[in-house]
């Protein structure tokens, strides 16, 4: 008899799941609030596959940085004061992870899971011929002054030991590895370029995953809000949701932000906090830019990424707690700022973009809780600002977790470091 196994979650976490579950021969129900796939923070992203970013946010030295970003309305790290008390503890954590041991530490084996997971993405599109706007261009970094610039090289030097590909660029490199960059008036100073980074639209991923698993007898129930976790004993033995009790052998949490209500719930403390981003769409953007390598300015931290026939421009991080409605000045600052880059972002015409805001479940490590918690329940949650590129590998990770007891990573360098959970 096959495993029955129900996934809560329907963004790129809870089908990336369902996927190699199906694979390996479970029987799959994904269950989601939403009216369909891929409609939470997965929806429109920077669409960047880029194990080159594993080092987390909280980089030795983000106290300072993050105090000075209370209540900054023009600072792309924005903490308001309504995110405290919540921000308190789960802010102390994050500070504690940003001493350089613990730095290097969250960046390798983010790294490690990177990597791994950008290879399980390859396969599955081959295996499915998911149709998602994947590009192979690589991606930049690009700065606006030396210091930072030599600090990235230094983390990309460290994390070259672990197979980290990179080339570093003065500006001249950089005009010739991206011509369009030349155009801007922001004076960048050099970058890195990494090759082996890839991206790609996660919303069409999502949409076109869904409908393969579909095709594979996947069982979806879309508009269903699972409400608690019923025990019975030291197992989980029903989700309970608007539509009635849902039981099944196995459980997964991929409800990113909102998996730690069900986690409290059940009385584990989860350390994920909403960090609030937002995008701009602007299709048919040929008249706008020839930009074709995807790019994040380190010094405003926004992202540019052509996705196929349409420009995403991403970034932001604001500390507001669940509140995911759309502040039209932070619109306007995360454009003013890709401006700077693509000029000719000025001046277009309001209907030609389409704004949005999701949340990053961002956790203190900036690693995943990834694994098992109790009996039979399964977390894949937290993957803040690199789910897009942790997701086939998450997955696989737990689908190997449920169905052998044991993960491919386990024979990695960073084995005890690679899984964990609350
Ligand atoms: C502005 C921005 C830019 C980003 N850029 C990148 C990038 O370039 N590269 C990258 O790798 N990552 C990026 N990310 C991060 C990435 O988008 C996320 O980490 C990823 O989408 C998380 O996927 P998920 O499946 O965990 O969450 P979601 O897609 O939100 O899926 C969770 C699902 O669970 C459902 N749900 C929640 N609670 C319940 C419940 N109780 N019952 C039923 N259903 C429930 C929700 O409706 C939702 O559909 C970005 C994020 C933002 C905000």
């Amino acid at each position: 008899m096959s495993t029955n196994v129900v996934i809560i979650g329907a963004g790129l976490m809870g089908l990336t799941t369902a996927y190699w579950l199906n694979a390996a021969g479970a029987s799959v129900h994904v269950v989601d609030s939403a009216p369909g796939p891929g409609l939470g923070v997965s929806f429109a992203n920077g669409g960047m596959l880029t194990p080159s970013q594993a080092n987390p946010w909280n980089a030795p030295g983000i106290a300072n940085y993050a105090l000075r970003s209370i209540g900054a309305e023009d600072s792309p790290f924005l903490i308001r004061w309504a995110a405290f008390p919540r921000l308190l503890r789960w802010g102390i954590d994050f500070l504690m992870n940003s001493r350089q041991s613990s730095y290097r530490r969250n960046a390798r084996r983010n790294f490690a899971l990177g990597s791994y997971s950008l290879a399980r993405h390859r396969e599955i599109l081959a295996a499915t011929e998911i149709e998602c706007g994947q590009a192979r261009s690589g991606t930049l970094q690009v700065f606006r002054d030396l210091p930072a610039l030599e600090n990235a090289f230094a983390i990309a030097d460290f994390l070259s030991r672990d197979g980290l590909v990179y080339q570093r660029l003065d500006r001249a490199g950089l005009l010739a590895r991206e011509p369009a960059l030349a155009l801007g008036r922001s004076e960048h100073v050099g970058g890195l370029f990494f090759p082996e980074d890839d991206s790609g639209d996660a919303y069409r991923f999502c949409v076109g995953m869904a409908d393969y698993l579909v095709r594979a007898g996947v069982i979806f129930s879309y508009r269903t809000s699972v409400n608690s976790l019923e025990m019975r004993g030291r197992r989980i033995r029903a989700a309970r949701s608007d539509n009635g009790p849902i039981a099944a052998d196995v459980f997964v949490i991929a409800a990113a932000s909102r998996s730690s209500t069900l986690l409290h719930q059940l009385g584990i403390k989860s350390a994920i906090y909403p960090v609030k981003g937002y995008s701009a769409t602007i299709r048919g953007f040929g008249d706008v830019t020839d930009l074709r390598i995807p790019l994040v300015d380190m010094h405003r931290k926004v992202a540019i990424t052509p996705l196929g026939d349409a420009l995403r421009i991403a970034g932001t991080a604001e500390f507001t707690g669940m509140d995911e409605s759309i502040d039209a000045a932070r619109v306007a600052m995360l454009l003013r700022d890709a401006a700077e880059i693509v000029p000719g972002l000025e001046g277009l015409a309001p209907d030609r973009i389409t704004s949005w805001a999701g949340l990053r479940p961002v956790t203190p490590t900036g690693f995943p809780l990834l694994g098992r918690r109790g009996r039979n329940l399964f977390l894949n949650a937290g993957h803040g600002p690199l789910g897009w590129t942790f997701a086939a590998g998450s997955g696989r990770i737990i689908s190997d977790l449920v169905m052998h007891g044991r993960h491919e990573l386990a024979g990695h360098e960073l084995a005890s470091l690679a899984i964990s959970a609350p």
